[in-house]
């Protein structure tokens, strides 16, 4: 455990006025004694993933450091810092480097800048592809309510023509929802803001909201082996993830089949993988399926109500949490997605 301030004030020749205008920055802020020691650390320093045992754990970071250590002078750079042990979620961290002569310790000063960039530039790029989804259902309801008015006379095809426009409008609502998901999602930062939650839980509440779709299509979600494990982040990002791999394993199944999901623990990692016995998705189509609005088949997905933009939700759910998202598939066969998540607690045992 890395010392805090109050520990620190006592124990060390520094003084706590010092510490206390670290803590007022705005930015992250460590101290550093010669040998990488950390005398102090900011409360957020913790959600960085840059301290293990109140060592520095990025290889680039200490680098950093050792050149100002040798050379007296302050260091601008930039380090990539993995968000967590597993997945390629990267954190690209703005570092400042500047030599205290008088106390023979470095401050370093730590921010996130470099993320807001990226985030802009993602969303520049999904405008543009939205703008693209938008005009198929826009297009349909156009097309669909001319059709209505030239069939005014003929009650059948209005209804026809009208069940189909419930339909587009549907999907346009379902689109519309998965945007603003992907946008707030592309804002926040769950590990900033980090809650407690028990995996069984998010399980248990992901497969009620899937409830009534499941049981249209006669398919019997059960679960085995829930760990008794408790994972830091965004409870609500984190049931969207869940639900969204739920919804694909019964849209892509056929009916009376079975979905499953289970959990698995290693290395601090839990696995939930959910299973189905579905179509299946070839394997060269495997790597694709996470990208936004990208489905194997367009026509069965928007038969299914799909968006094209579940999995990318999952996909960046995980690596905002630390974690990764993986697909085994097997065409006629079925399919499993594993959400992999680091493991804050764990209490052992299992409990169903
Ligand atoms: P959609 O809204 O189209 O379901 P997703 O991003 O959730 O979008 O999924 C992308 C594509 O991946 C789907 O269109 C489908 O082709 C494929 N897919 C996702 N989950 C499954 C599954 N469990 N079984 C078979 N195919 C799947």
């Amino acid at each position: 455990m890395w010392r805090r301030h109050e520990e620190l004030s006592e124990s060390t020749e520094i003084s706590p006025a010092f510490f206390n205008v670290l803590s007022q920055l705005d930015q992250d802020a460590l101290l550093v004694a010669p040998g990488e020691v950390i005398l102090f650390a900011t409360e957020g320093v913790e959600t960085l993933n840059i301290l293990k045992e109140n060592r520095i754990n990025s290889p680039e970071l200490v680098a950093l450091i050792r050149v100002v250590r040798r050379t007296h002078q302050t260091h601008l750079g930039k380090v990539e810092i993995p968000r967590g042990p597993i997945g390629e979620g990267l954190r690209e961290l703005t570092v400042r480097a500047i030599y205290i002569a008088e106390l023979d310790n470095i401050v370093v000063l730590l921010s996130d800048e470099s993320e807001a960039e990226r985030v802009h530039e993602v969303r520049r790029d999904f405008v543009a592809n939205i703008s693209h989804e938008l005009k198929t259902p826009i297009g349909a309801l156009s097309l669909l309510s001319e059709a209505v008015l030239s069939a005014a006379d003929e009650p059948d095809s209005v209804i026809k023509f009208a069940t189909r426009m419930q339909l587009e409008a549907k999907r346009l609502t379902d689109l519309v929802q998965e945007i603003i998901n992907l946008s707030r999602l592309q804002d926040s930062d769950p590990l900033m803001v980090a809650n407690e939650n028990s995996v069984a839980e998010l399980i248990n509440e992901a497969i009620d909201l899937v409830k009534t779709t499941s049981e249209s299509k006669g398919i019997s979600v059960t679960t085995t082996e829930l760990p008794d494990v408790i994972v830091l982040g965004d409870g609500e990002q984190l049931i969207m993830a869940l639900t969204n791999l739920l919804e694909n394993a019964i849209n892509y199944s056929p009916e009376n089949t079975k979905v499953s999901v289970s959990s698995t623990i290693s290395d601090g990692i839990v696995e939930i993988i959910v299973a189905d016995q579905g179509i299946g998705i070839p394997e060269g189509e495997q790597d694709r399926i996470f990208e936004r609005f990208y489905r194997v088949d367009p026509a069965r997905s928007r038969e299914t109500g799909g968006t094209g933009l579940g999995l990318s939700i999952v996909k960046h759910v995980a690596s905002k949490h630390g974690g990764e998202v993986k697909v085994w598939s097997s065409p006629n066969v079925g399919s499993s997605f594993a959400l992999r998540l680091p493991i804050f607690i764990s209490t052992g045992g299992s409990s169903e």
